[in-house]
């Protein structure tokens, strides 16, 4: 099978590049609906790809749904792939260019490359004749990189249609899987005091300023890296000038757990913060966006499947747990098995120095083959 996708490995990186210079970061409706004009005529041109659907994404362009091997559905679920066409380059940020087996672009590991090799997979199968057991679904996202307000239902939907699902999303270092990522649980908190005057009546007033100092001092001296769990205030602002005690202020703060019962911990330590001034007054907004993918019994099941087939294919593939979320988490909070990291490895996403290796093209794109054919 990899010589077969050698075989087309210079159209595979020209689709590829053309891909990536179409620019589509997150809410660019134009980019967004070129991308898919370009994978719509690439998935037509693969006999067992039975439809392109272009579904409307509010101010963000549109998702794009490619179903494959349809007539084996018989009832059966699907196996869903997973992926997303926008990027975090704004227009114009970085260039195309290959330098040896390095092809750098924006986007093009986080994760335009991924989207083409999963055409490519359903293309290798069609040639050879392998029919899958399960029809075939493959989604890509317009919104993924931005939280996903409108793909996450679209998400949800066809996972529950699936057996499994595998993402493209790009691997860690050495092409390792990934069979965990955290939840994500975001929140603002804003504490409301009493203004007074610095120099004349500073004991009159209550600080929101440094009620928030307080609570950013403990909520970090609750960071767990053993278990997974960490809180984070990334943004702090309020006050209106120096010399009054600052009667408004509010943060924003970034939460991770591994597991549904750290993330319930982490909700209610959130929604129940203790003050420090009782003058004060917080009120917490926010809650779960992403729940943890965890690495169950089914997604175990996955991996050695995938570690087999490399196996066969001559590599070795290694799982690892990540930090970040993916729409994989979506699919995982309703207990569909999900591999994820499946992507083509590379190096720097969302960095100015991100890339994919030519090399690794036709490995992957094998390896998710055979996932596809044997699931
Ligand atoms: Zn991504």
């Amino acid at each position: 099978m990899q010589t077969l996708i050698g075989r087309r490995h210079e159209e595979v990186v020209q689709a590829i590049r053309r891909l990536v210079e179409i620019e589509s970061p997150s809410g660019d409706v134009q980019g967004s609906r070129g991308v898919n004009e370009l994978l719509e005529n690439l998935a037509h041109t693969i006999p067992s790809v039975a439809s392109v659907e272009r579904v409307e994404s509010l101010n963000c362009g549109e998702h794009l749904l490619v179903h494959a091997f349809r007539d084996e559905a018989n009832g059966n679920k699907a196996t869903l792939i997973l992926g997303h066409t926008d990027t975090v380059h704004s227009r114009g940020a970085l260039h195309a260019r290959i330098e040896g087996d390095r092809f750098y672009g924006p986007g093009v590991f986080d994760m335009k490359a991924s989207c083409v090799m999963a055409l490519e997979a359903l293309r290798s199968l069609t040639v050879l004749a392998i029919t899958p057991s399960r029809p075939v679904t493959l989604l890509l996202t317009c919104d993924e990189e931005i939280g996903s307000a409108t793909g996450q239902s679209l998400v949800e939907r066809e996972a529950r249609q699936a057996a499994q699902v595998l993402v493209l999303e790009p691997p860690a270092s050495g092409g390792l899987v990934k069979t965990a990522r955290k939840g994500v649980a975001m929140w603002t908190v804003e504490a409301k005091g009493i203004a007074s005057h610095a120099g004349l009546d500073i004991e009159k007033g209550a600080s929101a300023i440094l009620e928030l100092a307080r609570q950013t001092e403990r909520l970090h001296s609750l960071n767990d890296p053993a278990r997974g769990t960490s809180f984070n205030v990334g943004l702090i602002r309020g006050g209106t000038r120096s010399n009054v005690v600052a009667a408004h202020a509010e943060m924003e703060v970034d939460t991770r757990f591994s597991t549904y019962d750290e993330g319930r911990r982490v909700e209610n330590l959130m929604s129940n913060l203790q003050l420090f001034d009782k003058r004060v007054s917080l009120t917490v907004k926010g809650g779960i966006n992403r729940g943890p993918l965890e690495r169950t019994a089914g997604v175990v099941k996955l991996f050695h499947r995938a570690l087999e087939i490399a196996q066969q294919l001559g590599f070795e593939l290694g799982e690892c747990s990540a930090g970040g979320a993916s729409d994989g988490n979506f699919a995982a909070a309703l207990d569909v098995p999900v591999l994820d990291g499946l992507g083509v490895d590379g190096d720097g996403a969302h960095a100015s120095h991100e890339h994919i290796l030519l090399s690794n093209i036709a490995p992957r794109t094998a390896l998710l083959a055979g996932l596809i054919a044997t699931l």
